[in-house]
């Protein structure tokens, strides 16, 4: 459940566009290029319930799959990726033509590995339980911080684990951060919030911990105990821990301290040992990003009980490998994974499951395949063209903004121009030279992890590659990091309905251009500002800037508070203030780029794509309404080609097909479980929400729809927020 690639960066990881998913089942686009007249309510009033319209044929159709929480756009993507790419790994494995100890060789060896349940259930907890025994050995604190030192390689955290990351004061280079405890709840309101959903959770998750610790052969009195012991210990461990406002504040994470002065601190452990045994000799300095935990820790220590720590070490154990070990193990995490946070009903297949750590543990060896297959070169030069349109109308609207001052739009400028830009792929591949395939999955897999773990240590103190990617390129999601001031947009999410290099341009703009937008401004945002055009943490707004620039995060924060997404269930306004004033200022940046697309191209905002007067000179043409046949069966089943609603929806304008594409792409359904795990953990508001919210914002949404007052999409004029 703790996927140890991400946690490994903390909270300095990239602001991602969604909530991670999960996924699987199936979705096929057809052949239909651009918006989708099926997946549609032409029946339904945009003016009324723009989400209906916009998606209402896919609403109707769609179900959520019982192995999964939610379902959309993401999902279905997502679905697509893990299709391609079984097939792809399938026809290496039985070609036999890859060439043995080839990283991709190993890559299909360890997909066997997972596949292979029958070995793994007679394997049961064994291929860990040395990992057991070495905490189990454990007899003193003392003991405990030597086992510390080298548990990372047992994927264990700990109460301190170290990770290294580009440094806050010197983003060129890699520091090595020290950080808090291991928490296997989400995050630390799901130990000490009082919401009343967390109340329910917290005794279940007990006692899932309790049926964990049963498979190390405790009875069934002794797991409760420890488990509840355990769980105790992880309220103390969590309470001192940042919490998610303080996370937000850069600046709180920043405490560079030398070896010296934390043995001074903290002297139980052993520092020089500590950064050799990770591989970091020259390394002389930690940034700490918890000080108030580091205070408390020996604190809490020296109160509890060994054997409760021991427990607390063993659960994450559990945890981390569970899923990759037998069945039985897996179910127990499921249900409580899956199904409390989550209100899944179905666990999703094993060769999905199996891809999932592929792609985690050998994500370039799997994303070469994905890339050579399913994104042509053509996709790559227009989405380039594309982002760089979308920079340049940022760049303008930046130039325009009244609330912001010269002095601080002159360093703005500098942030833009540094911006670092990644799509598609890397253009080095990682490679794995270290990593062994071993006797058993869960072994073979930690072993790739590990050379990964092994070579970012290996890095601290030495120059950050700003090319390099942290994100596998089959990921279905877009990305800022900070500190290396890029954005990010992986092939995964380079497909359509987000992005089709064929779709006519307002259905691209509407789709991905807003995304890109959403990402460009995360640089300049709450959290994104902290930063300077070299990544560096440091001040570069006037006090009166950012005065002026919290006033209209403010309104974001009560517009937002304001919505209503189950009865009762209001979104937190606060939580996801960042993500929405992304999402508004996106389609802001992304319709601009699109008018300037347009003006270049001689075309009017107005045109209509091909109606009933001339078609638009120089768009790219909709193909007739004469789908592949597979399409056809596909669309059949709903009630598509009646009344010929391709050259309906071709008659909608350049500007009302961007909002509608700005819909469709976060069309979603969530189970009422999954739902409130987001509104009490995400960052994002819903997708219905970010599906019409933003535009709600925009002026030409209403021109376009020609809405007005008394319509229920009518937001008044003074209630909308534009900040860029
Ligand atoms: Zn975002």
């Amino acid at each position: 459940m703790v996927d140890r690639r991400w946690s490994l960066l903390g909270f300095l990881v990239a602001c991602s566009l969604l909530i991670s998913t999960v996924a699987p089942a199936v979705a096929d686009h057809g052949s239909l290029h651009g918006l989708n007249p099926a997946d549609m309510d032409l029946s339904v009033d945009p003016r009324e319930d723009f989400y209906r319209f916009a998606n209402g044929g896919w609403l109707d159709r769609t179900d959520i799959p019982a192995d999964m929480g939610s379902y959309g756009v993401f999902a279905e993507l997502n679905d697509q990726m893990q299709i391609d790419l079984l097939a792809l790994l399938r026809g290496l494995e039985e070609s036999d033509t890859l060439e043995e100890g080839s990283d991709q060789w190993k890559a299909v060896q360890l997909f066997a590995q997972g596949m292979d349940m029958d070995q793994r259930n007679e394997e049961r907890l064994s291929p860990i339980l040395p990992f057991i025994d070495d905490i189990d050995a454990i007899t003193s604190l003392e003991e405990l911080h030597a086992y510390q030192q080298g548990a990372i390689f047992e994927s264990v955290g700990g109460v301190l684990s170290i990770y290294v990351s580009p440094d806050l004061n010197d983003a060129s280079i890699y520091a090595p951060y020290l950080s808090g405890p291991f928490l296997a709840l989400p995050n630390r309101d799901y130990y000490l919030g009082d919401d009343p959903s967390f109340e329910e959770i917290r005794p279940l998750y007990v006692e899932t911990n309790a049926e964990l610790l049963g498979y190390l052969g405790y009875s069934p009195e002794e797991a409760t105990a420890a488990a509840q012991a355990s769980y105790d210990f992880e309220v103390f461990l969590a309470e001192p821990t940042l919490t998610r406002e303080e996370q937000q504040n850069f600046s709180l994470a920043n405490n560079p301290m030398s070896l010296a002065e934390l043995a001074e601190q903290y002297p139980m452990m052993n520092w020089d040992q500590f950064v050799d045994t990770l591989g970091m000799e020259d390394v002389d300095t930690l940034i700490v990003t918890e000080t108030r935990y580091l205070d408390a820790l020996a604190g809490i220590l020296d109160a509890t009980p060994i054997e409760v720590i021991k427990d607390y070490l063993k659960l994450e154990v559990l945890w981390t490998f569970g899923a990759r070990l037998d069945q039985d193990i897996y179910t127990t995490i499921f249900d409580f994974s899956g199904r409390v946070l989550s209100g899944v009903e179905e666990s999703r297949p094993l060769e999905e499951r199996v891809l999932a750590l592929l792609n985690q543990v050998y994500p370039d060896a799997v994303g070469q395949l994905y890339v050579a297959e399913h994104f042509p070169p053509e996709a790559k030069e227009q989405i380039e063209t594309l982002v760089d349109e979308l920079v340049i109308a940022f760049g303008d609207r930046l130039e325009q903004i009244d609330w912001m001052s010269e002095e601080t739009k002159e360093t703005a400028r500098e942030k833009l121009a540094n911006l670092g830009v990644q799509v598609g792929y890397p253009d080095v591949w990682q490679t794995y030279e270290e990593a062994e395939l071993e006797d058993s999955y869960v072994l073979s897999a930690l072993s790739a992890q590990n050379s990964e773990v092994r070579e970012s240590y290996a890095e601290a103190g030495g120059p950050v590659d700003k090319t390099e990617w942290t994100v596998p390129a089959q990921t279905v999601n877009a990305f800022y990091s900070p500190q290396r001031n890029a954005i990010v947009f992986p092939a995964g999410i380079l497909q359509a309905p987000f992005f089709d290099y064929q779709a006519d341009p307002a259905s691209n703009y509407g789709a991905i251009g807003f995304v890109i937008g959403h990402e460009i401004t995360h640089g300049f945002d709450l959290q994104g500002s902290q930063l300077d055009p070299d990544g560096n943490l440091n001040e570069w707004w006037t006090e009166g800037d950012r005065e002026r620039f919290q006033a209209l995060n403010d309104l974001v924060v009560a517009q937002y508070d304001a919505i209503e997404v189950l009865p009762d269930v209001f979104i937190n306004g606060q939580l996801t203030v960042t993500e929405n004033v992304a999402d508004l200022g996106g389609i802001q940046v992304a319709y601009d780029a699109l008018s300037n697309y347009l003006e270049g191209e001689g075309e009017s905002i107005d045109a209509v794509l091909i109606g009933p007067a001339e078609p638009v000179a120089g768009a790219t043409p909709i193909p007739a309404a004469t789908p592949d046949p597979g399409a056809v069966l596909e669309t059949l089943a709903t009630p598509l080609a009646e009344a010929s609603p391709v050259a309906t929806v071709q008659e909608f304008t350049q500007q009302q097909r961007f909002f509608i594409a700005a819909a469709t792409v976060w069309r979603n359904k969530t189970r009422e479980q999954s739902l409130m795990t987001q509104i009490l953990s995400g960052v994002h508001s819903p997708g219905p929400v970010r599906g019409t919210q933003p535009s709600r914002n925009h002026n030409a949404f209403f021109e376009a729809f020609e809405i007005e007052e008394g319509d229920e999409e009518f937001l008044p004029p003074a209630e909308r927020v534009v900040i860029w």
